[in-house]
């Protein structure tokens, strides 16, 4: 709570929240690879689970069709006494060899469960069927008197009884086929097939539970791999909106106000406040600056009045007809000068202008245009009232300055004031008021007079 108020009123520092965030993404990166290969892991199994799903009923079927060959054409042989019969049979049993193929796959895929055991009881149970087999085709062979040196894989210890041996051929054909169509031969062959298909679906469920279970875990871990991904996402916006509120928007406002010259807000992230900062504080010092050269510029340094500049300033944008202009000249300076030195002369011009300052400074503008003389402009001016104040006033200040105080000596000065009319311009109304003033130095000095 407390780092949370110190990042309001400080702003975050771009550097940590930098760090915070590419760890965070680093993180969730790696937790996404991770997952993405756990994902791969399960599919391969699962996908692997279903090949073998595959393989299994193809084999199974392979069995299957294998011992039903065998049978049909044994059992062919038996009907026909057809010597190709008994080839093809073996040629299944000893060189096709599906039935063992097939077998030895499974083995290999399932080999130590309980349905492959069962499986194999098969395989032993049509091996056994085959004894019955060899014996109804050497039943066949003696009936039809096949040679039997173009068998050469039949097994040499099938031997007929002594009964059977005696029987006619006709008979030996039907003891055959009563041997491969009874129900002693038709029951061991449905058993086997029986014992085959149970094995084959307990395999597949066996594989179809384990394929369940990985689809579920399949599935989770794409759910996960969606929270990652929208955690990402997340991250990803917050980066943007935070940069945009912390750093963007700061500096395009930042950019907009140093266009106009302003001082800048202090927002953003710390590194933008700190910058805010120092511009502001180069600013403002910047300003002052600007400020004091302005003032500098405009005014005289020794009386603080306004000096010609600042007069040039003042009189172009005043109202002439609502104006006034008064030119005040100190009387026989040079002479001051002369006897009291410079820096004597000095004090009376700061004297002379502390005291139009005191008299004039509610009414007018007060400027020091060089030398020994001073002007005051009036605006929005009263002709008549002004005219007896200013008249008032400067007698008193020329009763005033006359006596000296300590080092500085008496002076007086003389006064001319011209009034605006209307469409006069400026350098009019100064002519006008330098004649008057004229007129008093002609006069006596010592005095005040108004331009007619
Ligand atoms: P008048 O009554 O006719 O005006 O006589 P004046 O002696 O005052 O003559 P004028 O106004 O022409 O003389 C102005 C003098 O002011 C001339 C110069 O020596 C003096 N002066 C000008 N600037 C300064 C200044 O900054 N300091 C001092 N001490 N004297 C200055
Ligand atoms: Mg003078």
């Amino acid at each position: 709570m407390k780092n949370f108020k110190e990042i309001k009123k400080h702003g975050m520092h771009l550097r940590i929240f930098n760090i915070i965030m590419f760890f965070m993404a680093l993180a969730i990166t790696v937790a996404m690879f991770v997952a993405m290969q756990r994902t791969t892991a399960l599919y391969d199994e699962t996908s692997s689970i279903t090949q073998d799903v595959v393989e299994l009923r193809e084999n199974a079927y392979n069995l299957q069709v294998a011992s039903d060959y065998l049978t049909e054409q044994i059992r062919c042989f038996a009907l026909t006494g057809e010597e190709k019969y008994m080839e093809n049979y073996f040629t299944e049993a000893f060189e096709t060899r599906r039935r063992d193929i097939a077998l030895e796959a499974i083995e290999k895929e399932v080999g130590d469960t309980a349905a492959f055991k069962s499986l194999n009881e098969a395989m032993v149970g049509s091996i056994e069927l085959m004894d019955t087999e060899y014996y109804a085709a050497r039943l066949i062979i003696s009936a039809y008197g096949i040679n039997e040196a173009h068998f050469p894989d039949f097994p040499g210890d099938v031997e007929l009884t002594v009964h059977d041996m005696s029987m006619t051929n006709e008979e030996k054909i039907s003891r055959a086929q009563e041997l491969l169509f009874n129900e002693a031969y038709r029951s061991k062959k449905e058993s086997i097939a029986a014992s085959m298909r149970k094995c084959l679906t307990e395999l597949t469920d066996e594989l179809g539970v384990e394929q369940q279970e990985l689809s579920a875990q399949l599935k989770e871990q794409v759910f996960l791999e969606h929270v990652l991904t929208v955690l990402l996402i997340v991250i990803m916006l917050g980066i943007i909106i935070t940069t945009t509120i912390m750093v963007i928007n700061p500096l395009m406002k930042f950019v907009e106000l140093i266009r106009r010259e302003k001082a800048l807000p202090i927002k953003g992230a710390y590194e933008v406040r700190f910058l805010a900062k120092n511009y502001n504080l180069i600013y403002y010092t910047n300003l002052k600056n600007r400020e004091k050269l302005e003032y500098e510029a405009s005014h005289d340094k020794m009386t603080g009045l306004y000096n010609r500049r600042g007069y040039d300033f003042l009189i172009e944008n005043i109202d002439v007809e609502t104006s006034a202009l008064m030119i005040v000249d100190l009387d026989r300076f040079k002479q001051i000068n002369d006897k009291n030195g410079h820096d004597i002369g000095d004090k009376v011009l700061i004297r002379v202008a502390e005291a139009l300052s005191k008299s004039f400074m509610h009414h007018g503008l007060i400027c020091r245009l060089g030398g020994d003389e001073f002007v005051v402009i009036f605006t929005h001016v009263d002709r008549a009232s002004s005219r007896v104040r200013i008249e008032k006033k400067i007698k008193k200040i020329n009763e005033k300055l006359e006596k000296a105080i300590k080092d500085v000596p008496g002076i007086t000065v003389s006064v001319g004031v011209a009034y605006g009319t209307a469409g006069m311009d400026t350098d009019t109304l100064f002519k006008e008021a330098d004649t008057a003033l004229y007129d008093v130095k002609d006069g006596g000095r010592n005095n005040v007079a108004f331009y007619n």
